[in-house]
């Protein structure tokens, strides 16, 4: 068996996103631009924060 896939989660909460979820953007790091950012819909509403984990940057 080959093609593991590494299922995305939320950079604010860590939360595994479902390939079937609506709501949930995702982005470069602002800052460093290495890092793909991903926030479910929940944190985007709430505004949670995120932490780009190469660079350390923090954003909404
Ligand atoms: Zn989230
Ligand atoms: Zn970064």
């Amino acid at each position: 068996m080959s093609g593991e896939i590494t299922m995305p989660s939320c950079s604010s909460c860590n939360r595994i996103i479902s390939p079937s979820e609506e709501g949930v953007t995702k982005f470069s790091c602002p800052n460093c631009g290495e890092v793909l950012i991903i926030r479910c819909a929940k944190c985007r509403y709430f505004g949670n924060e995120y932490e780009c984990p190469k660079c350390g940057f923090t954003g909404p």
